[in-house]
């Protein structure tokens, strides 16, 4: 179709009369479709469908343990370590817990905000202003609760090339005390699937904080999640801060939420001992012990690291041709056109796609008149606000094939008619 912004004024009239008519056709199909959240889909969720009926009547653990019953606040030493290869994290830095690793950062920054962390010496919430840094575009989750807490968010652009820009987070964290924390996906990241380079994992180990109760929120959620036969690993944080001589400053997060069910997985914390001591000193006051029957049943049904991977496999089988369609349709439709540029990652669960600068909240806008929806704009960024107005974040997991083409060429056809109404208004 070539560049949009070399059309002569006539040209782009022409142009976007031919996609208002597209448009209209598109919205009288009376559509309903939706790329907004990364759900697995119902067929993935089916590859996990023998955790059902586990674990049956052996309750019992390894060690002889009742799952039944209360007490293990680390969780089922046999459960973890499966997940201790997989996280990089020793068995006994490595503690189970229930469904959801964002409750665990969630409680995690609460517990800090109002008893100050190994090293600290105040509570976050008696700093004037505690903030956080955020590299953008980034998970939605994370940001809301620094904005439930009050923490500021510093957003961090990438570089050129997409990838973390170590050099403003080096400078900003040695810059300030009340600069708390960092949020980061090292991972096939949420929303853009890049993964942190070795020499910058070290970085971020070996950097000077001014704030002793500085945090690294590892998040690797997408650990595991390859979409390739390229298995990208990434350097094993906990022990790089241990060399460095900050041993306490990451926490490490993972969870089952996208191997077996998103809502009845098991979530898992890795740490330092003062962490981990201080963490579990804290939900002893909330819990007598997590879900252990639910630990149990994923022990039977994972067996192992292998186990883990084998179905992981299946994921990619499934999800592979939906990203595949996904890029095919951007190529296609926005190849060339100088309106969009998009990630194509190894592995995770999302494609972020950069559109024509000030449309990206039209085109959402259009997407959802015409049935599609999109995650809401600026989502991606710190406060809801992207100051560019173009990033959209696109979650292929869930519909099927025939409905994620369909909702592709809706969603491209907005991105075209957005940015050519916005070439006619310049
Ligand atoms: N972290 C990231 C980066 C995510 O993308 C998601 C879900 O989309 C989560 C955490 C949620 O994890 P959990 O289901 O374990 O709470």
């Amino acid at each position: 179709m070539g560049e949009f912004s070399s059309l002569d004024v006539d040209a782009l009239h022409g142009l976007r009369e031919e996609l208002r008519k597209e448009y209209a056709r598109f919205q009288e199909r009376g559509l309903k479709l939706d790329l907004t959240r990364g759900k697995p889909s119902a067929e993935q969720l089916d590859f996990s469908n023998e955790l059902l009926a586990l674990p049956g009547q052996e309750y019992k653990a390894a060690d002889g343990t009742d799952c039944r019953n209360y007490g293990g606040l680390h969780g089922l030493p046999e459960l973890r370590e499966i997940f201790s290869p997989l996280l990089q994290v020793p068995v006994e830095q490595l503690i189970a817990s229930d469904n959801s690793s964002l409750s665990l950062m969630h409680d995690l920054v609460m517990h800090a905000m109002l008893f100050a962390l190994p090293g600290g010496t105040a509570r976050w919430v008696d700093v004037e202003r505690p903030a956080f840094l955020c590299p953008v575009p980034g998970y939605d989750r994370h940001f809301s609760i620094c904005q439930k807490f009050g923490i500021e968010m510093i957003p961090i652009e990438p570089t050129a090339d997409g990838l973390l820009d170590i050099d403003e987070v080096e400078r900003l964290a040695a810059s300030d005390t009340r600069i708390k924390g960092l949020w980061f996906v090292p991972k096939y990241s949420n929303p853009t699937g890049v993964t942190v380079s070795e020499q910058q994992a070290e970085r971020l180990a070996r950097m000077t904080t001014a704030a002793a109760d500085f945090r690294i929120f590892w998040d690797d959620a997408y650990s595991v999640h390859h979409l390739t036969d390229h298995r990208v690993t990434v350097a094993p944080i906990l022990g790089l801060c241990e060399q460095a001589g900050h041993a306490d400053r990451v926490f490490v997060f993972g969870s089952t939420s996208k191997i077996t069910f998103a809502g009845a997985g098991v979530s898992f914390l890795g740490t330092s001992p003062a962490n981990l001591q201080w963490y579990l000193g804290h939900i002893a006051k909330r819990t007598i012990g997590p879900d252990k029957v639910n630990q149990l049943r994923h022990v039977r049904f994972l067996k192992d690291a292998e186990g883990v991977q084998k179905l992981m496999e299946r994921h990619r089988d499934n999800l592979a041709p939906k990203f595949a369609k996904v890029q095919e349709i951007l190529a296609e439709e926005l190849g060339g056109t100088g309106i969009g540029t998009w990630t194509e990652a190894y592995g995770g669960y999302f494609v972020s796609l950069d559109v024509l600068d000030g449309t990206a909240a039209e085109v959402i806008r259009l997407a959802k008149e015409a049935g599609i929806a999109l995650t809401p704009a600026g989502a991606t960024y710190p406060y809801g606000k992207e100051p560019r107005d173009r990033n959209i974040r696109l979650a292929p997991s869930f519909p099927p094939v025939a409905d994620l083409d369909t909702a592709m060429r809706g969603v491209v056809l907005c991105v075209k008619l957005a940015a050519v109404e916005k070439l006619i208004q310049r």
